[in-house]
Order: C-alpha cells, then sequence, then structure tokens
C-alpha cells in the first residue's frame, strides 16, 4: 500500500503513521524527521535546513525532493510506504507524481486528517518526544502515569521527554499560516486525481486509527476483483491432429455439425439430378411426332 498521510501540523500524521507502520510492515517515510536527523547531526543538508524549519517555513524544495527520490529507491519501500509530511505543496506533489510514475509505483490513496484549528493549537502545544526512541506523546492528553508506565524501547529505562524546538507558540502560528497557503491546495489536486479520502481526526488515538483502518478497508476492497465478477473467459485454443477432430465429431455439437454437412450434400446431390435430367432432355433428339406435328 503507498498512501499519503495529508493535515496540518499537530493533525496527528505522525503518531498515525508509525501505527499505520506497525500494522502493515511498511515503513512510514516523515521527511520531517529526516530533516531533524539531517540537522542533529550537523550535515550538509542539515545545515541548509536548519533556519527554516526553527522559523517555521518550509525547506527548499530541491532539498527535500533529492531526500525523498533517495528514500523511495531503498529496496523497503518497494513494498509499500506512508509518506508523512510530504508533499507539502504543489510543485513537491507534481515532482512525485513523475517519480512514482518512473518507479511504476503510483499511490493507492490520499487520506486528510480533519483537524479543527483550536484543537492544532492545543495539541501541539503539549507535544512531547522521546529524546531517545522518538515517540511521541501528549502531556495534555495522555496522562503522566501512562507514560511514565511504557518503558523506552531504546533504553530499558523512562522516556525522556522534550519539547520540539518548533513547537513554540510564535513558529507554530506560522507553520499554520505555511500548511494554509501552501499545504491546503494539495486537498484539491488529489481529489479531482480520484485518491482523496478524508477522515475526522479528532478524538482518542484509538479512534483516529479506527476511522483510517476503515477508510483504507474501504480502499482495499474498491480495488479488489469483485466476488463472482464476471470476468471474461479465456477461449481455450483449438485442439489439432485426427484423435482431436475425433473427440470433436462425439460432441453434440460436433453431431448437430455433421448432420447439417450431410443434409447440405443431400440437398446437392438432388439438385445436380435435376440439373442432368434437364439438360438430357434438352440434348435428346425431337421426336418424330414432333416433327410430323410441325
Ligand atoms: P514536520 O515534522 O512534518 O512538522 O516538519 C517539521 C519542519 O520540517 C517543517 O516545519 C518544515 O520546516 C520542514 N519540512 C518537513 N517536511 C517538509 C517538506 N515536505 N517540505 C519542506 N519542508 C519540510
Amino acid at each position: 500500500m503507498r498512501i499519503v498521510l495529508l493535515g496540518a501540523p499537530g493533525s496527528g500524521k505522525g503518531t498515525q503513521s508509525q501505527r499505520l507502520m506497525h500494522r502493515e510492515h511498511i515503513p512510514q517515510v516523515s521527511t520531517g524527521d529526516l530533516l531533524r536527523a539531517a540537522v542533529a547531526c550537523g550535515s550538509k543538508l542539515g545545515l541548509k535546513a536548519k533556519a527554516a524549519m526553527e522559523e517555521g517555513r518550509l525547506v527548499e524544495d530541491a532539498l527535500v525532493l533529492g531526500m525523498i527520490r533517495e528514500r523511495l529507491r531503498k529496496p523497503d519501500a518497494r513494498r509499500g510506504f506512508i509518506l508523512d509530511g510530504f508533499p507539502r505543496n504543489l510543485l513537491q506533489a507534481q515532482s512525485l507524481d513523475r517519480l512514482l510514475k518512473k518507479l511504476r509505483q503510483p499511490l493507492d490513496a490520499v487520506v486528510q486528517l480533519e483537524v479543527d484549528y483550536a484543537e492544532l493549537v492545543r495539541r501541539i502545544s503539549g507535544r512531547r518526544t522521546c529524546a531517545d526512541c522518538g515517540r511521541v506523546f501528549n502531556v495534555s492528553t495522555s496522562p503522566a502515569q501512562l507514560i511514565e508506565s511504557e518503558p523506552c524501547q531504546s533504553t530499558g529505562g523512562c522516556h525522556r521527554l522534550i519539547q520540539r524546538p518548533d513547537d513554540n507558540e510564535a513558529t507554530v502560528a506560522e507553520r499554520l499560516r505555511v500548511y494554509e497557503e501552501k499545504t491546503r491546495p494539495l486537498i484539491e489536486f488529489y481529489r479531482a486525481r480520484g485518491l482523496l479520502r478524508v477522515i475526522n481526526a479528532e478524538g482518542s488515538v484509538e479512534e483516529v486509527t479506527e476511522r483510517l483502518e476503515q477508510a483504507l478497508h474501504a480502499l482495499r476492497r474498491s480495488s479488489a476483483p469483485a466476488r463472482g465478477s464476471t470476468r471474461p473467459k479465456a477461449r481455450r485454443p483449438a485442439a489439432r491432429g485426427p484423435a482431436a477432430r475425433r473427440a470433436a465429431k462425439r460432441t453434440p455439437r460436433g453431431k448437430a455439425k455433421r448432420a447439417a454437412r450431410v443434409t447440405r450434400a443431400a440437398a446437392a446431390v438432388r439438385v445436380t439430378r435435376t440439373a442432368a435430367r434437364r439438360a438430357g432432355r434438352r440434348r435428346r433428339p425431337a421426336s418424330p411426332r414432333g416433327r410430323v406435328r410441325r
């Protein structure tokens, strides 16, 4: 399955992608995570992306597209992928289209996660990420005991929760503005291609997962051939050889054909005899009686 999760920052794309990744065994490809990793390791790409990310702007298309091309060509993406946070503008969507055509891996669906603006702000300000395993929590919706009861998958100890530097109030406002201006037009872009599915992404994480599952289930059902569908039957190649010809004569169709052939032959014989009789009469010398009569 090849899908894009589309939605504003804080709509739950990351959380739902991670859950989907474990269920479907296909990689989550998050451009935000890839860029954060590049910034953390101080690579050339990371240095170029850092300022834009801190200010809540989009990173240059060329950098993001280069990263995506490299990632989708990796072997694990051949079974499918979940794109999270990409594409984010029309140019990226068109480039993705061309890339997937070249790889012969077209998208199956684009799922848009719908969340009210006030709820987005509430979610982003409560978002915390474990610095070691990368799991995302929300301190305003998950009770502290629940977070503490779960061991970190990397260290086995408690999660070390940190707030993303771009989750502060000023940057969040700019990210939401950029979403409205640059990313929202993708809804129509994908709707026009018949790929868009919209789900209500408010409520608990489990409720949203359930709605996402239902949308994907409906998608799988509509793309699978219907049960009892009347697919044209393949014609069996005609059998050849004397044995096949004898067998064909014994079938009801073969017998009917033979009877028709016999009838046609008998009719032909009758026509020939009649014609011969008429021709014979014409050739016979005129009777002397006839001559006398004349
Ligand atoms: P995210 O984790 O998806 O919210 O992304 C965090 C930041 O990374 C964004 O605010 C952008 O600065 C940058 N970013 C992520 N994905 C893209 C993208 N597809 N195009 C441009 N910038 C991106």
